[in-house]
This record gives C-alpha cells, sequence and structure tokens, in this order.
C-alpha cells in the first residue's frame, strides 16, 4: 500500500512538470514516504532525514517533504525535531501535495479528508504489466497492536465507477494484472450508497476487457464470506491465491488482538476456500510476542502452520506501537523469546514452502511473464496465478505474455521450469 502511495506521490510530481531526480543531490524536491507499522520502519526513516540536512544546507532552494504514517502521527513535533523539514502530510492527504508544489503557503496536511476517495490521483507506475489499484482507504477494525486506524483514519470505500474507470485505462494501456488495495477488503462498500459489496465490485471489474489476472489485498478473515468464496470460484480471471492473515492460533491471543474471531472459524473458512477452488494458494501474516503470550499460545501457533500448511507466510515480530491499545496489556513478552519465537516460525515455515513447492514438480502452470531473470539474463521470470516465481529458459519475445510451463525443480523460494510446448 505504501509503494502505491509512492506511486501517487510520483504521479502527482510529475504532472506538477518534475522529473525523476537521478540524485538526492539533483533533486529540487524530496519526498519521502514513511511506515510505521513497526519500530524498524521508523529507524530507517530517521536516519535517512538525518542524512538530508547536510544537503538541505548547501542547497538551501530544496524542498523537503515528508509523507505516510510517521507524518501522520508525529505531525508538527517533526519540525521540532527536524526544522529543515518544508511540508508534511498523512496518508489521506496526498491530494494536497499537489497544491503545496505550486504554492508553499501551508506546512502541513493531517486532518481528516473525508473526500479524498472520491478522487483519482495521477499514478506513475512502475511496470507496465502488474498495478495496484486503491479500491478503500483506511481502516475501522482497531486491531489492539495495530497502528492504521490511526494513521490513515476512518475505512472509506471508492466509488466503483471510479475503479471501473481506472482499470479500463489501465487495461488500454497494456496492463494485465490488477491488484485491488484495501486494509480489509472484504468489508468494501459499507460506506456507499447504493450497495455494492466486495463480491459485486470483483464481478463488475471482471467483465473488463484485456485484463487477465486479479489478485486482492488484504482480506480479514471475520469477514469472508461465502458469497466471495463463490465469487472467486465462478470467476476466471480472479487468481487462485488468498491472503488471510491469522496473526495467532490461540484465542485468548486473538481475542486480545480484536480480530473477531477463533483459531477453528479461521480454519473452517480455509476448508471452504479449498473445497471450492482446489489448488488455491493460501498466505499469511502472523505475530510473535503479543503481550500475554504464553509458550502454549505459542504452539498453538507453530500448530497452525502445519495444520493449514501455508504456502508462504510474514512473520513479525510485535513490535509496540503509540496510541495503540495493545500498549497497556499486560506481560510484555521478551525481546528475546520474541526473537525466538520468530526464528521457530520462519524454520517451521521454510520446510512447509519447500514442501509445497516440491508438491509442484512435474506439474503445468500458467506464468505471466514478467522480465528476464535478475540472477540468470538467459532466463525469464514470472508468476503463475497462485503468485509463485516461475524461473526458465525462453525467448524475450515472451514477455508480457502467458505461456504454460512445466515446473522442473523446487527451490525454496521459487519454482525451475521449462516451457510446455506439448
Ligand atoms: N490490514 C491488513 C494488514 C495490515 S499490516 C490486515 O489486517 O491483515 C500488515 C501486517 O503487519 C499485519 O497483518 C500484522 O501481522 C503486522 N503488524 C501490524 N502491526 C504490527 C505490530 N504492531 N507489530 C508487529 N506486527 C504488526
Ligand atoms: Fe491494522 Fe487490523 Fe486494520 Fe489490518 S485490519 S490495518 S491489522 S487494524
Amino acid at each position: 500500500m505504501n509503494v502505491h502511495d509512492s506511486e501517487k506521490i510520483a504521479g502527482i510530481l510529475s504532472e506538477s512538470g518534475y522529473v525523476h531526480a537521478e540524485s538526492v543531490n539533483n533533486a529540487d524536491v524530496i519526498v519521502i514516504n514513511t511506515c510505521n507499522i513497526r519500530e524498524k520502519a521508523g529507524q530507517k526513516f530517521y536516519s535517512e532525514l538525518g542524512r538530508l540536512k547536510a544537503v538541505k544546507k548547501n542547497k538551501p532552494h530544496l524542498r523537503i517533504a515528508v509523507a505516510g504514517c510517521i507524518a501522520q502521527q508525529e505531525g508538527a513535533d517533526l519540525f521540532k525535531k527536524f526544522p529543515y523539514v518544508d511540508f508534511i502530510f498523512g496518508p489521506q492527504n496526498i491530494d494536497h501535495l499537489q497544491e503545496w508544489i505550486q504554492e508553499d503557503s501551508f506546512r502541513s496536511a493531517l486532518g481528516d479528508n473525508p473526500d479524498f476517495h472520491k478522487k483519482t490521483l495521477p499514478v506513475r507506475r512502475e511496470g507496465r504489466l502488474r498495478a495496484w489499484v486503491s479500491i478503500m482507504y483506511g481502516c475501522d477494525n482497531f486491531c489492539t497492536y495495530c497502528v492504521v486506524p490511526y494513521t490513515r483514519g476512518r475505512e472509506r470505500s471508492r466509488p466503483g465507477a471510479e475503479i471501473y474507470s481506472e482499470i479500463s485505462t489501465l487495461a488500454e494501456a497494456g496492463f494485465r494484472e490488477i491488484t485491488l488495495l484495501g486494509q480489509n477488503v472484504n468489508s468494501y462498500g459499507k460506506n456507499l450508497a447504493g450497495y455494492m459489496d466486495f463480491p459485486d465490485l470483483l464481478r463488475m471489474i471482471h467483465e473488463i476487457e484485456g485484463i487477465q489476472r486479479i489478485r486482492f489485498v488484504t482480506s480479514h478473515p471475520r469477514d469472508l464470506s461465502d458469497k466471495l468464496v463463490n465469487v472467486m470460484k465462478d470467476l476466471p480471471r480472479l487468481c487462485e491465491h488468498i491472503h488471510l492473515p491469522v496473526q495467532s492460533g490461540s484465542d485468548r491471543i486473538l481475542h486480545l488482538m480484536n480480530r473477531g474471531y477463533t483459531y477453528e472459524e479461521y480454519r473452517r473458512k480455509i476448508g471452504t476456500l479449498r473445497n471450492a477452488i482446489p489448488g488455491i494458494a493460501v498466505t499469511t501474516d502472523i505475530i510473535t510476542g503479543f503481550p500475554g503470550e504464553t509458550d502454549e499460545d505459542f504452539q498453538r501457533t507453530l500448530n497452525v502452520l502445519t495444520e493449514i500448511e501455508y504456502d508462504g507466510i510474514f512473520a513479525f515480530k510485535y513490535s509496540e506501537r503509540p496510541d495503540t491499545k495493545a500498549c497497556n496489556l499486560p506481560g510484555p513478552v521478551e525481546e528475546r523469546t520474541k526473537s525466538r519465537r520468530l526464528s521457530e516460525i520462519l524454520e517451521l515455515q521454510e520446510l512447509v514452502t519447500y514442501r509445497k513447492n516440491k508438491a509442484l514438480e512435474g506439474e503445468i502452470l500458467e506464468v505471466l511473464v514478467e522480465g528476464t531473470s535478475e540472477t540468470d539474463s538467459n532466463k525469464l521470470t514470472g508468476r503463475t496465478r497462485t503468485n509463485k516465481i516461475v524461473n526458465f529458459y525462453g525467448d524475450e519475445k515472451d514477455i508480457e505474455k502467458v505461456l504454460y510451463v512445466k515446473i522442473i525443480e523446487a527451490r525454496q523460494h521459487s519454482l525451475n521450469g521449462e516451457i510446455y510446448t506439448g
């Protein structure tokens, strides 16, 4: 989501006549887009911003803006610590960059922006084949560990017609794969007059000529409906992949996290998905060391990995975030324990991922070819519908095409194959 926000920031700058500078030293405007989901992301930002002090000293006309979730949470305090910053704006106020570029008569844009979701901003996309498209902004879930509802504001869905028109334009420009973005796509449409829910939206955009693959992130397990499962089953351009963050296998911890489901409910939903869509890839997010997490709670999370057999996971150590409710929960887990649990999770998942990849050897899979492989320029690289990376020998003329590839060797994080001509 942040990368896509950066594409919008770049889009606004391009539309205002700016071109991409080759280095920080050549730039007239620098916008740093920040993430505050975990503490580590913040540390990177502060060292980057610190380095810009000297650059600005040598070039006083340089204008520095800070965007994103740290900007939103730190607000005017950032000016105190870094007086050489000129403008601060939060994720719901990206549109204000346009005005600031033209006339910098204000220094921050951090308030609620109730019409932001109705605007379609210019986007400068990195690729030509795969594109992200925002379908909703903000989040109302208030998971107790998470900063997003405080930084991205209230959940608001983009009107379906705007989404349809953006994707149609992308299709005409040659894009073949769309990933719909929202913090909780399953609750799409709640704020819209004239009821259209997420499955309805999927049906509508599925009609757009030229788009071959449709993906979406992120689904919230609580709001994943049978209607969505049926649409996924029915619509051939919807890819067989779901990212469904479980966070923990312990009901006690899930309750403390305010996730709104039990593990049993989650497990049943995965069962429904797998029955309806054979071969669907399932990925997840996991947090280790949430306050009060005991060895027994943690063991339940390990059991989830063995039971569900995810195709891939993102796992994180719990990181205390300002303003969130989990800050006040008893039983903080020691850093050491968090790290050990994270390693255990990652080690177990490595085995599962490899086993799942291995099971694909001999299969013939549809691959959308993205380009040449980074490690071997004679090879092409692409992704399966289940979002697995496949490398294989091929001709550059096949880039951007859909090919069938036979999987010949499973690797830990990718598959090797050969073009299937049979
Ligand atoms: N809206 C999405 C994802 C939000 S952030 C969802 O609900 O699934 C992506 C992931 O970051 C989360 O799923 C969670 O696993 C992780 N995360 C969020 N806040 C965190 C925190 N304070 N500490 C550690 N991990 C966190
Ligand atoms: Fe954060 Fe929960 Fe919203 Fe996801 S659903 S963004 S984890 S509050």
